[in-house]
Formats: C-alpha cells, structure tokens, sequence
C-alpha cells in the first residue's frame, strides 16, 4: 500500500550550505530511485521535515538507497516514519513470483507502471531491477513523464493528429521507446513482459472513431489472447502487446 510518510533531515556537518536545495535534491534522487512519488518540505531550521507519498512500508529503507543517495545522506542525520496510509491509492503486489507483467502507463498514476500479470496491482519500483546499467529507475520514470505530457495534450485537444498517433500507433517514436524499455525489463526479469497500447483510445471525444474494437493485433494481425488482469483483457503474445478490449 502507498504510504504516506516523514523524513527528518538533520545537518551532521558544519556551514552546510543552501540546505533546502540540497534536501530537495536528496528526494529527487529518491523519486528517481521509486522510493518516494512526490514531496514538500517543512522548514524548522536546522532540522528539515519531508512529507513524501512512498510506494511500501519499507520502500524508504537504506538498502534500496544506490550510491548517490548514500554519498548525499552522509552529510546528515536521518530519521523516517510512516504516518499510515495513502486513502487514494490501492494495495500494491506482495507476490513473490511473478508469471508476467504489463508495462502501462496510466495518464492518471504517477506511481509504478509495472503491473504484477498475477495480482494485477503494482510494483513497487524499489523491487524492480534497474535497467540499461543504471542506479536509479530513470528510464521509465522518465518514460512515464513523457507519455503523460503526450496524453495531456491529446486530452486538452491541443494536437489531435500528432498526439492521437503518438498513442495509439505502435510504430511511433513514443509507442518504440516503450516497447524498447519493455524489452529491457523483460531481460532483466526473465518472464514476458507486454506493452499496454492504448489502443481503444478511450475518452468521450468523437467516440466511435476513438473505441474501434480490435479484433486482431494492430502490429502483426495475429490473434489475441485473453488474461484475467485488471490493467489489460487481451495480450498479443508474439508482440509482447497488451490491449483493452472491453467485451461487447
Ligand atoms: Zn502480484
Ligand atoms: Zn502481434
């Protein structure tokens, strides 16, 4: 379950300098490693206090801190509580295996896009592996950001054309680097991970043309098949695709 917390920053070192800034770097640096989602900061000089959404009650623990993390909490002492829980989010994955995944992303969550095929809830990034040889979940935060920018702008009409292809097609340059990601994180993990391509489009705006039923895989004209996933109803397993497609 989504938590929400405190951190206490207290100065362990003399004539630190810009103390707030370097507080506010230490929690982008967690964000960037899935350990918080977001963060506001309380000023009770010299001690700091975060109130952080965190993904798990241990998300915030020190073995999860990569190298950055670590060199930056040197110059201070911390301490961190869970305050209790998120009334916004759902339960997060307990499993210990997981047969699959989905990667999606979800114009609406900035929590983890990496739904458990099992369970059907999310994965903490914190248990996930880092991907492309970094120490941080960059890439698909990243990726994340990006697609809901993508969304913003297809939901506020600004550029219908670009923005609805962009989505929907899974030859766009934003549809290729997800499944580029997607790709990487099922090496890492060894088990299928498909792509979530939005595709019924969803949305109330010119209905019809935007919630064509599929009937075969966009990508390679195969047949679907059907999983029992909160997040997804039909997978293409030779595209390592995912769809939503609503039963009539
Ligand atoms: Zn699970
Ligand atoms: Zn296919």
């Amino acid at each position: 379950m989504y938590k929400i917390a405190r951190i206490t920053f207290k100065p362990i070192v003399e004539g630190l300098e810009n103390i707030p800034d370097r507080i506010d770097e230490i929690l982008a640096m967690l964000y960037k490693n899935g350990q918080i989602i977001d963060w506001i900061i309380e000023d009770h000089s010299p001690i700091f206090i975060a109130t952080v959404n965190t993904t798990d009650d241990d998300s915030l623990d020190a073995k999860y801190y990569n190298q950055y993390i670590r060199k930056e909490l040197a110059d201070f002492e911390i301490k961190t509580e869970i305050v209790g829980d998120d009334a916004l989010a759902s339960d997060c994955c307990h499993c210990t295996e997981h047969s699959y995944y989905i990667f999606a992303i979800y114009p609406d969550l900035s929590s983890s896009p990496v739904i458990c095929g099992d369970c059907g809830n999310e994965i903490p990034l914190t248990r996930m592996p880092y991907l492309y040889g970094e120490e941080e979940h960059y890439s698909i935060l990243n990726f994340q950001r990006m697609y809901k920018a993508v969304d913003t702008l297809w939901m506020d009409s600004l550029s219908d054309r670009f923005t609805k292809r962009q989505l929907v097609d899974h030859k766009s340059e934003l549809n290729r680097r997800g499944m580029e990601i997607r790709a990487e994180l099922e090496k890492r993990v060894g088990k299928p991970v498909y792509y979530l391509l939005a595709n019924p489009i969803g949305g109330w705006y010119d209905y019809e043309k935007n919630n064509q039923r599929l009937e075969v895989c966009p990508k390679c004209g195969g047949a679907f098949d059907k999983i029992d996933n909160a997040y997804a109803d039909k997978v293409c397993h030779n595209c390592r695709l995912a769809f939503i497609v609503p039963e009539d």
